[in-house]
This record gives structure tokens, sequence and C-alpha cells, in this order.
């Protein structure tokens, strides 16, 4: 036993690498993805530390080649969700007293991995997967989610640091406890890094944890299992199954010792879960903790001071880099009416020159939307639009799947602020501008206020300060993370902490203190030096 009281120093975001043509990087990543590529992998359930493998085997395909199998998954069952929820209780016996620096040291382990030896299979893994181009994939698989890690582990120590005052005779200790139970950690496919950091910070706050990563991000997710037992963290402290959403509900939800969901994906899913755990409340040891980061309808709007080069790649990459499906993507913009007609000319000369196709050829600014139901899901969106009155097709609104699920940079133009395109969550790459007349600028903040039910990012765009002060003001409550002169998407662990409110979430700040505060149940412990001996008070005498 040591006396010491550690400290780990203030990490740097992770640098992140160019990819440019002929760099050793470039070379390293297209050999990994090209043999990769090649192999069928089975990808078993971790329950316990084994490997579970069963009958159904669920194929494999990249989104951008959709008759190409790169592997399977084994799909897992209830005895199998079961024998999980048994293996984190175990595991829990001994992983909830090991000391925090030891368990700090896993998870840094974990990092130097990911930034080292694994980066080229990350990488390519959330490339083939997930659809990603190479600069996608890395601000992702390897920048946010090492960043998630070693400021969480930073984090964790400014946590336990935390102490109360004390006064004479008194000393006042806050004790940092794992909460009881077990944890459960359900993860979207858009982002390798909310993949692992979701059952990876409440493990390293000396929870267990139940992980079940979703269906379309398999492949990736994989690697991140293998990374974890690599660095040493003990079997059974995160098991993943790969289970459909209703036997999560079924067992984990109707299990006494369930203590909290961390959930990252679309809000119908979260209200569920809400739901689900609200109606068995009685079931329960402890209030289950209920975290969860889901939709947005995010915004961009300008006044007529800006520079236009500025807003356009603003307004390029926010909505169609990883075609939309940002959580952050800007899908609906408010220009305007004096700058509109130079300003469109620009913009859908810009548009014109992105490509699109496999990441593989890294001429491609965008790829493939995830999966069939997704694609379908986009197709709708557009050919409702196309057939209203009131709005106008402008570029794009072009798709075919017959190689993957591709859908061209679409932009609409509407006369109608409330139009479905305005107000619901597509996730792809659709953006649909309102114009506005200049003397009307501030009625536009309010209407942007007032559309959406979601709340996640948003940007504005100007050059004047009172302008830029009352559209803050305005839009104080739209965004959780709100953007002056800059995209909204692509927040940066440890400067921009991340997260909505109204529908797009709990606010509960991925990738700060605050998120990690909601894994710790804190004990207070007052030790008196010198306690009273008689009952009676001085008034008394
Ligand atoms: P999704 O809601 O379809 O799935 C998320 C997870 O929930 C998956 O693992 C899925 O298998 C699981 N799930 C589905 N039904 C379930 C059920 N009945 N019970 C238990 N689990 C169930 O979301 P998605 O398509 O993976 O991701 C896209 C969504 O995620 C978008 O709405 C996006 O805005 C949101 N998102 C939000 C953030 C954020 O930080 N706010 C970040 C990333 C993604």
């Amino acid at each position: 036993m040591n006396n010491s009281i550690f400290s780990f120093p203030t990490p740097k975001n992770e640098k992140i690498k160019t990819y440019k043509s002929l760099s050793k990087e470039r070379f390293l990543l297209e050999e990994c993805y090209d043999k990769m590529y090649k192999k069928k992998i089975d990808i078993p359930q971790y329950i316990g530390g084994k490997e579970i493998f069963s009958e159904k085997k669920i194929e494999i395909k990249p989104p951008h080649d959709n008759k190409n199998i790169v592997g399977y998954w084994n799909k897992g069952n209830k005895k199998d969700l079961l024998n999980a929820i048994d293996s984190c209780l175990n595991a829990k016996k001994k992983w909830n007293k090991l000391s925090w620096e030891n368990r700090a040291s896993i998870f840094l382990k974990i990092a130097d991995l990911i930034s080292g030896p694994y980066r080229y299979e990350i990488n390519a893994a959330t490339m083939i997967g997930q659809s990603k181009n190479i600069y996608q994939a890395e601000i992702d698989a390897i920048g946010e989610m090492v960043d998630f890690i070693r400021f969480n582990v930073k984090y964790m120590e400014l946590i336990y640091k935390n102490q109360p005052n004390s006064s004479d005779k008194v000393w006042n200790r806050l004790e940092y406890r794992p909460l009881e139970g077990f944890l459960l950690a359900i993860t979207p496919f858009n982002f390798t890094a909310i993949s692992g950091n979701l059952p990876l910070c409440m493990a390293m706050m000396g929870n267990v944890v139940i992980w079940k990563p979703s269906n379309k991000q398999i492949y990736s997710a994989n690697i991140l299992m293998k990374i974890f037992k690599k660095a040493g963290l003990p079997d059974g402290v995160i098991n993943m199954v790969l289970i459909d959403g209703k036997s999560i509900s079924d067992i984990v939800l109707n299990h006494p010792d369930f203590s909290g969901v961390h959930f990252t994906g679309s809000t119908e899913v979260f209200n569920y879960l809400w739901k689900k755990i609200g109606s068995n409340i009685n079931l329960y040891k402890n209030y289950p903790r209920i975290v969860g980061e889901t939709g947005g309808k995010n915004f961009i709007w300008s006044d007529n001071t800006i520079n236009y080069n500025e807003l356009i790649t603003a307004i390029i990459r926010g909505a169609f880099e990883y075609q939309g499906q940002k959580c952050s993507a800007i899908s609906r913009a408010y220009l305007p009416r004096s700058i509109w007609k130079k300003f469109k000319h620009l913009l859908l000369k810009e548009v014109k020159t992105i490509k699109l196709g496999s990441p593989r050829d890294f001429n491609n600014f965008i790829n493939a939307v995830i999966d069939n139901n997704s694609f379908e899901r986009i197709k709708g969106y557009i050919e409702r639009a196309k057939k209203n009155n009131d709005i106008k097709l402008l570029c794009g609104g072009v798709y075919d799947k017959t190689i993957g699920y591709f859908i061209y940079p679409t932009i609409f133009i509407t006369k109608d602020p409330n139009c479905e395109i305005m107000i619901e969550e597509i996730f792809g790459p659709v953006l649909t501008i309102f114009i506005y007349e200049d003397k009307e600028w501030e009625n536009c903040l309010n209407i942007i206020n007032n559309t959406s039910k979601y709340a996640l990012t948003g940007s504005i765009f100007s050059n004047n300060r009172y302008i830029i002060e009352k559209a803050s003001n305005i839009l104080r409550n739209s965004a959780g993370n709100f953007y002056i002169n800059d995209k909204p998407t692509g927040a940066i662990v440890g400067q921009q902490p991340f997260g909505g409110s109204r529908l797009s979430g709990t606010n509960d700040k991925s990738g700060s203190f605050i998120n990690l505060l909601r894994w710790t149940s804190i004990r207070t412990i007052k030790e008196n030096f010198d306690p009273d001996k008689k009952y009676s008070y001085y008034f008394m005498d």
C-alpha cells in the first residue's frame, strides 16, 4: 500500500495525422485497410473475458460496397445477457476495490495502444464498417477516443481531490464510490469514440458495465474490446453483448441491480428506455442514473457582414461531412436576402466539386450512408420535399444504392420555416435554406429558437458585435454547443464539452468532469475529534 497522492499531468489533445499522399502513415493505413478488406472475421460477444459464438451469424457489409462481406457477428440471446450481468457482478468484487491510480494506468495504456500500435487497424475498421473517409475516421476513432480517455483520467483525479471544508476539531471528507450494482452502455453507430467512451468512462470510476454497441458499428467495437483486454482491463468489467434492444429492456432494465444507463442515440429510443425505467422503478435497489445524448436539428444563421468563403466552408463541412450523420451536423440554414444571389452561385459552384464514393479512394469527400434503412428514410424526406410547392431543389436530390448507399449532397430552399425538413432530424446529407428579409433578422432568430424541439448545436456568422451579442441571447437555449463564426461540428474533448438540452439529451457534457460525476456516488464522512458530552445547549443553563 502506498501513501502518496498521485497526479496525472494535464493531457494535450492527440495530434491528428494528415495522411497526405506518399506519407508513411498513408501507406500503412492503406496496407491495413486492404488486408482487413480481404478477410472475413467472425466477431463474438465478450462475456466475462470469454469469446461467445452462436448459431446466428449476421453478415457485416461495408455501407459503400453493400454486396461484399467482410465478416460476421454472433447474435446473442437472453441467457448470454444474464451471464453478462453475473459476470459484471462477479468482477465488481475486486474492481471496485482497486486503487484509482491502478485503474488509471489501465486506461492510459488503452489510450496509448489506440494512438500507437492499433491506430491503423481501428481507423481502417471505422472506414470499412462505418464508411468514414480517413480524416473523419482519424478525428473520431483516434483523436476523440484518445482524448476522452486521457482527459477523463485527469478529471477523475480532480474529482477525487475535490474535498469539503472542515471546522475546528472536525475533519470532513468525501469518498467517491462506484455505484452499487451494474451499469448499461448503449451506443450509436456514428462515432467509434462515443462507442468506446460510454462504457469506458463508467468503468473508469470503478463501475462494471454491460455494453451494447449498435449493430452497425460492431466491426470497430470488436477491436476496442481486444485493446481493452490487451491493456489489462480485468475480465467482466466491460462485457460486450450483441443483442437486440427488446432483450435489453426485458432483462437488464428488469434487474434489481441495474443502476444506470449511459445512452447515445435517437431521442425515440432514449424516451423508450426512460419510460421503461420509470415503470420498473419499484424493482430497483437504487434510483438509476439516466444519461442520454440524443438527436439534433442543428442550425446555421448569418447576417450580411460575413466573409462568403468562410460561411460556405462552414456550411459544406457542417452539413455534408460524414454524410450529415453527425449528431451535430447542420441541416437548416437561415441567410439574409441581400447576400443570397451571389452566395447561392458560389455555394452551388463549390458543392458541385464534392466527390462521393468509397473511403478507400482518397479523392472522396463524402461516402455512403450507414445502411438501407437510413438510405430509404433519407430518400423519403427528399422525395416528399420535391413534391412540396413551398420547397425548391437547388442541387443533389439524387441517390443510388446499386453499389453502396450513396446520397448526393442535397440542398433545398424553402419558403416555409416550419416544413418537415426544417424541423425533423434527417441524419443524412440534406440541407434546407430559409431566406429572411434583412430587416427581419431578429424575427428570424426567434424562428430558429422556436421551430425545433431539439437543442444540440448551432452557429451564427456575423462581424457585427452588437448582432453577435443579441443573437447569442435570443438563441441562449437553442443549442448546448453554440458557435460564433465557426461550423457547429467537430467538438474537441477538453475544449468544447459536448451535449444539448430539450429533446437532445440530458446535457451531461461528455468529455468533461460533469459526465464522470454521474458515475460516482458520494459518501460524506464527518469525523469529530471532540464529541459533545452533554445533550443540553448553553441557552438552557
Ligand atoms: P439509434 O437510436 O437507432 O440506436 C442507438 C442504440 O440504441 C443502438 O445501439 C441500438 O441498437 C440501440 N437500441 C435501439 N432500440 C433499442 C431498444 N428498444 N432498447 C435498447 N436499445 C435499443 O441511433 P443510431 O442510428 O445508432 O444513431 C443516430 C442517432 O444518435 C441520431 O439521432 C443522432 O443524433 C444521435 N447521436 C447523438 C449524439 C449526441 O451526442 N447528442 C451523438 C451521436 C449520435
